[in-house]
């Protein structure tokens, strides 16, 4: 498997308890390297658009205001089978199922305030990464 990148949400209930270096240490111990990184407060338009793949879901209109309640960290990860690699590191989305030592089993709240967020297939990696960084932005 080839070096690949990944998109990666601090989300609002991790900066909120100012747990950005816990998780960057998490996600660092895991191999993979933090190639770029901001930390904004995503607008309604964007959570919106970023989420829409979730539109016709009940918690749709919860997960987007939950977006924006405050600042997130977005970020690029590079490494080997990046992809597949932090969708193990994060754990399951419910953080009652999320197996011992992951950051959602260590740090999320709820199934909704889960801390992170992880591209699901370097598809979707791509698509995500073009919406909130311009490629000169990224150093690898
Ligand atoms: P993410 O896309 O954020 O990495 P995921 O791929 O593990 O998470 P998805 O099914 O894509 O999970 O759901 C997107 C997000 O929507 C979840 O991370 C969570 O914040 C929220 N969510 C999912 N299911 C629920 C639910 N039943 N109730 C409330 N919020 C939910
Ligand atoms: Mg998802």
């Amino acid at each position: 498997m080839a070096t690949e990148r990944t998109f990666s949400i601090l989300k609002p209930d991790a900066t909120e308890r100012n747990l950005t270096g816990a998780i960057n240490a998490v996600i660092e111990e895991a191999g993979l390297r933090i190639v770029a990184q901001r930390r904004i407060r995503m607008s309604d338009a964007q959570a919106k658009k970023f989420y829409e793949v979730h539109a016709e879901r009940p918690f749709y209109g919860e997960l987007v205001s939950f977006m924006t309640s405050g600042p997130v960290v977005v970020q690029v990860l590079e490494g080997e089978n990046a992809v597949a690699k932090y969708r193990g590191v994060m754990g399951a989305t419910n953080p009652a199922q999320a197996d011992e030592g992951t950051i959602r089993k260590r740090f999320a709240k709820s199934v909704g305030e889960n801390s992170v967020h992880g591209s699901d297939s370097a598809e979707n990696a791509a698509i995500e990464i073009k919406q909130f960084f311009d490629d000169k932005d990224i150093v690898g």
